[in-house]
């Protein structure tokens, strides 16, 4: 018997999902939707945004307004909706090649505006469905079907990234962790301006078997292992962090939101 989450917030026509076996999105699919839950957010005001990529097909599965949309586009239509009526929550939901190689642009600048949008970011370390390219978070050294001699580029950290570009509430969470993830996401919810949380995320099939991980088991156990939250972070080296995961919420700012910003400029203009 599915659980009434599943059953609210999950359109159970379209299932089975597409996804392999091990994989973690369906998990990071039901953390959010525990959120919308716990957030208490109106289903008729919320629309759900995303690109391209094995983590985007979420938007199938999920009983709301949604948007399937072009490769690394999601935000720039996410911005869109949020300026057509700021009422609406908007939600993006993302992979690690969708938000920070094709969309980095978008990226960057949803961030500076602090657009009221939560971004999701299921980030596996790889472009899972066109088979196994590495990423521009794929750890330096790390192996992908177009890097068998092992990945010669520095990864990005996306909170950094979007937190570097002005986003005013930036975290990660993950697969492993699900209730600290399920909690991470409600706040970025509740949050007011843009908020981008990163969930490290596993891929059995192509980044986890092309780098001997193990099984699906054994990723997430590795995931709990290496886990470190920011506070503890703080004070440890780069040398330290090296090959860890960085836990937690890493900023949770106020600053004016872009659509309350517009509307002042509308109003100003009818009074002339
Ligand atoms: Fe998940 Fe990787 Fe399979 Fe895509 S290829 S569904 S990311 S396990
Ligand atoms: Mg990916």
């Amino acid at each position: 018997m599915p659980s009434p989450v599943v059953t609210r917030e999950m359109r159970t026509n379209n299932l089975p999902h597409i996804w392999c076996a091990g994989c973690s999105h369906g998990s990071v699919m039901r953390a959010l939707c525990q959120a919308i839950e716990n957030a208490g957010l109106d289903r008729k005001k919320t629309v759900i945004v995303s690109g391209i990529g094995c983590s985007s097909r979420a938007v199938g599965y999920l009983n709301f307004a949604t948007i399937h949309t072009t490769h690394g586009r999601a935000l720039a239509f996410a911005t869109g909706i949020k300026m057509a009526n700021p009422e609406l929550e908007v939600i993006v939901l993302t992979g690690d090649g969708d938000i920070s190689a094709i969309g980095g642009n978008h990226l960057i600048h949803a961030s500076r505006r602090n657009i009221g949008i939560t971004c999701i970011v299921m980030n596996n370390s790889i472009y899972g469905m066109t088979g196994g390219q590495y990423s521009p978070t794929t750890p330096t050294g790390d192996y992908a079907t177009t890097a068998p001699y092992g990945n010669i580029d520095r990864d990005f950290d996306i909170p950094l990234l979007a937190r570097a570009a002005g986003a005013t509430f930036t975290a990660r969470g993950t697969a492993y962790n699900i209730v600290e993830t399920t909690r991470i996401i409600e706040k970025a919810i509740r949050h007011k301006g843009f908020s981008l949380v990163d969930v490290a995320s596993i891929c059995p099939s192509y980044y986890g078997r092309k780098n001997k991980k193990g099984s699906a088991v054994d990723m997430l156990n590795w995931q709990k292992e290496n886990s470190i939250p920011y506070a503890k972070a703080r004070s440890m080296s780069a040398e330290e962090l090296n090959g860890k995961i960085v836990t937690g919420i890493f900023n949770d700012d106020s600053f004016p939101e872009y659509t309350d910003k517009y509307q002042e400029i509308i109003s100003r203009a009818e009074v002339k």
